[in-house]
């Protein structure tokens, strides 16, 4: 198991750095580098160059990867972040769970 706590389609606060406070969207995972990608998060301007006299050179914004302990999974019962927890249910299925109001938030493996 990986020890990145958020995986994709979770929304996530960052909690430290210029980006503190702000919320995204978990685009991406990167488990080895425990780095995560959060849409609007992070963003770096990159400067296209036109390539041809039919297509626009222009300004992008692309999301740059953050590491993953700089975020919080926002539980969307107690919609505020908070710490996962992870458990092993009686039937043998693992989830994750929601420290503050110990809400199940996902599956992440089912029983057999
Ligand atoms: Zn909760």
């Amino acid at each position: 198991m990986s020890k990145v706590h958020v995986k994709k389609g979770d929304t996530v606060v960052m909690i430290t750095g210029i980006n503190q406070g702000k919320k995204g969207k978990v685009l991406d995972v990167d488990k080895d580098e425990s780095r995560v990608l959060v849409e609007g998060i992070n963003l770096r301007t990159k400067h296209k160059k036109a390539r041809n006299r039919y297509q626009q050179g222009g300004i992008i914004k692309q999301e740059v990867p953050v590491h993953s302990s700089n975020v919080m999974l926002i539980c969307k019962k107690c919609n505020a972040p908070t710490k996962v927890g992870k458990q092993i249910l009686e039937d043998g299925s693992k989830v994750r769970v929601c420290k503050k109001c110990e809400d199940i938030i996902d599956v992440l493996i089912e029983k057999k």
